[in-house]
């Protein structure tokens, strides 16, 4: 019995159908991300994916999220301002507590910047760090492509040889062309196509695709049979049978069942 299930046709047949029912997510989540609309619904989290690049994080907070059947979408930004002033007022008090020990103004102006040099400036050393994180997920019946696009950006306030900005960005997309339309256009929100398989999601919805595919293919299997035979053909080669009186087709050789009609 289990050998039925070893047949290599029937295992190239569902290779294929496989391969139809990945694809055929594929297309469907990248059309999502182009035709459902996602203007931010609700500013609660609605998803946890994991963020890749999340050790260089200032405490950030989800400022929109939009989830409709097929596309959702997350913005999350944060900064480290609150640190950067803590750390700044803890190394000027520390400092001019230092200074109050002399009453000389050379002294103590020396004291003062002593205790600066061995804490640290924090505009030299610690950057101004602001972040953004684009998390976009695409897919019907379940999300099942994602992409993160992250930005960094940090300025260096002061400082003799960092003062400036840097920039990072990755992401796991493909930006969309300008001269693509899309519908998001006007909230100026960049969408992205998601190359990044979620893997479980990925295998259902390709299962999914694959049996709607094969029951697709058996239904018109069927019907054309049934067709053919109420036509008085052969089911399996079409071949007319109107004046056939043996069993078989002369064709192909398939056996002909009883017919009801006289
Ligand atoms: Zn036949």
């Amino acid at each position: 019995m289990p050998t039925r299930w070893l047949n290599p046709r029937l295992i190239v047949r569902a290779c294929i159908f496989l391969l139809l029912g990945a694809v055929t997510n594929v297309m469907v989540a990248w059309g999502c991300v182009f035709w459902i609309p996602a203007t931010p619904s609700t500013t609660k989290s609605v998803h946890t994916w994991p963020r890749h690049n999340s050790a260089d994080w200032p405490k950030a907070s989800a400022i929109s999220a939009a989830t409709r059947p097929g596309f959702s979408r997350e913005a999350w930004y944060g900064d480290n301002t609150d640190e950067f002033v803590a750390r700044m007022r803890e190394v000027s008090q520390a400092a001019v507590n230092a200074a109050r020990n002399s009453d000389d103004p050379a002294t103590s102006f020396r004291l003062y910047k002593d205790t600066v040099d061995s804490m640290g400036d924090p505009r030299e050393r610690m950057p101004l760090r602001s972040a953004s994180c684009d998390q976009m997920a695409a897919g019907w019946p379940l999300l099942s492509l994602y992409c993160e696009h992250v930005l960094v950006d940090e300025v260096f306030v002061s400082g003799p040889s960092a003062a400036g900005t840097r920039r990072f960005e990755s992401t796991t997309g493909w930006n969309i062309p300008d001269w693509i339309p899309w519908r998001d256009r006007r909230l100026n929100v960049r969408r992205r196509i998601p190359l990044e398989p979620l893997p479980l999601e990925l295998a259902a919805n390709t299962a999914f695709y694959a049996v709607f595919a094969a029951g697709l293919v058996m239904l018109t299997n069927r019907m054309r049979r049934h067709l053919r035979r109420r036509a008085g053909r052969c089911a399996n080669c079409n071949y007319d049978l109107r004046a056939t009186t043996t069993g078989a087709c002369p064709e192909c050789g398939a056996a002909i069942p009883p017919r009801a009609t006289t």
